[in-house]
C-alpha cells in the first residue's frame, strides 16, 4: 500500500447526537444519544485507517456522518479542503461521487428485485456518467471483471450469489463512479472466515490499482490488523487511541486498547509471555448517559479518582501516536 502524507479526509470535533423523545401527541426531547462525541482525526491519501470498537460505540455513525448520510450535530468533515457539512443538494451530490460506502450486509444493501447489471449501473445512470445503455453495460461488465466475477452474470439477481460474491457486487457498485475514498463498514463481519481473506485481498488489490483511500470499520482489532496502515480505537463515541499499525499492536497505551488486544493471541511466544493482560469487567454504559470524566472509568482496571472527575486530553504521546488517558 502506497500512501502519501497528503490528508484526503479530515474530521474536526465531529459530534452526532440523536435525540431521545417522549410523548404520544406532542413529542418532547428528553435526552440525546451521544453516538459520536468530539472526534478528530485525518485520513491520508492512499492509506487505510482502521476504526475499531465494540458494537454501538459510534464507529458506523462516524462513517455515515463523514459522508453526510447523517448530518453532524456539530464539528466539521472535510474532503480535501471542502467542508462537507455546509454542502447541500447538487453540490453535495457532486462530492459524493468521490466518496462511497460498502456495507456490512451485502444482501440487505442490494435491491433483490434488480439485476446485478441494474444495481451496479444505477450510480452511472444517476450521475449521468454513461448515457448510452450499451456503454453502461460495457462498464458494468468491466466492473464485474475487476471484482473477480464473471461478466456474464450481469442479468442475474442478488439471491443467485453467495455471500462473498454479493459483497463483490457491493464493491463493484461502490467503484462504479471511480471514487477516491471508500468507507468499508464492517465489509467482512457477516462473511464466513474462509471468505473474509478473499474480500480483504480484493480490497487491497483495488486500492493499489486505483490509489484508493479507505476507512475500514471493524469490531475487533484482528480484522484490521493486516489491512490498516494506522488504526483508531473507539469507545462510547470517542476515539481513545490512534497510531501506526505496528506501534499500536506492539505498544498499546490505552487500557481499553490493551484489553481489546488481550483477546487477540500473539504469534511470538516471547511477546505473548510478557504482554500485559487487561480483562474488562461490566457492560458498555449507555451512550444516552455516558459516565463522567473518562467515560471508560467504570470498566477500567487502572481508574483513579481523577478519571471520574476530568476528561483526559487527546494528545500525541509519541510521534504519530495519539491517546486520551490520564495515566499515559
Ligand atoms: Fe482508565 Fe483513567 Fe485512563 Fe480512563 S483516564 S483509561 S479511567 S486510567
Amino acid at each position: 500500500m502506497m500512501h502519501t502524507d497528503n490528508v484526503l479526509v479530515r474530521v474536526e470535533n465531529l459530534t452526532k447526537h440523536f435525540p431521545i423523545t417522549q410523548g404520544i401527541v406532542v413529542q418532547r426531547q428528553i435526552g440525546a444519544v451521544q453516538a459520536v462525541d468530539n472526534v478528530s482525526f485525518d485520513i491520508r491519501e492512499g492509506e487505510t485507517l482502521g476504526l475499531v470498537g465494540e458494537s454501538g460505540c459510534g464507529k458506523s455513525t462516524t462513517g455515515r456522518t463523514i459522508l453526510q448520510l447523517h448530518r453532524p450535530t456539530s464539528g466539521k468533515a472535510y474532503y480535501q479542503d471542502q467542508d462537507l457539512t455546509t454542502l447541500k443538494g447538487e453540490d453535495l451530490r457532486r462530492m459524493r461521487r468521490f466518496m462511497q460506502i460498502i456495507f456490512q450486509d451485502p444482501y440487505a444493501s442490494l435491491n433483490p428485485r434488480l439485476t446485478v447489471g441494474d444495481i451496479i449501473g444505477e450510480p452511472l445512470e444517476v450521475h449521468r456518467i454513461e448515457k448510452s445503455k450499451k456503454k453502461r453495460t460495457e462498464r458494468v461488465q468491466e466492473l464485474l471483471r475487476l471484482v473477480g466475477l464473471n461478466p456474464y452474470f450481469i442479468n442475474r439477481y442478488p439471491h443467485e450469489f453467495s455471500g462473498g460474491q454479493r459483497q463483490r457486487i457491493g464493491v463493484a457498485r461502490a467503484l462504479a463512479l471511480q471514487p477516491k475514498f471508500i468507507i468499508c463498514d464492517e465489509p467482512i463481519s457477516a462473511l464466513d472466515v474462509s471468505i473474509q481473506a478473499q474480500v480483504v485481498n480484493l480490497l487491497e488489490k483495488l486500492q493499489d490499482e486505483f490509489g484508493l483511500t479507505y476507512l475500514f470499520i471493524a469490531h475487533d482489532l484482528s480484522m484490521v490488523r493486516y489491512i490498516s496502515d494506522r488504526t483508531a480505537v473507539m469507545y462510547l463515541g470517542k476515539i481513545v487511541e490512534l497510531a501506526e499499525r505496528e506501534e499500536l499492536y506492539s505498544h498499546p497505551l490505552h487500557p481499553y486498547t490493551q484489553a481489546l488486544l488481550s483477546a487477540v493471541p500473539v504469534p511470538d511466544p516471547v511477546v505473548e509471555r510478557d504482554r500485559k493482560r487487561v480483562i474488562l469487567t461490566g457492560d458498555v454504559p449507555s451512550p444516552a448517559n455516558p459516565p463522567s470524566g473518562c467515560n471508560f472509568h467504570p470498566r477500567c482496571p487502572l481508574a483513579e479518582q481523577v478519571c471520574q472527575e476530568e476528561e483526559p486530553e487527546w494528545r500525541e504521546a509519541s510521534p504519530d501516536h495519539w491517546v486520551a488517558c490520564h495515566l499515559v
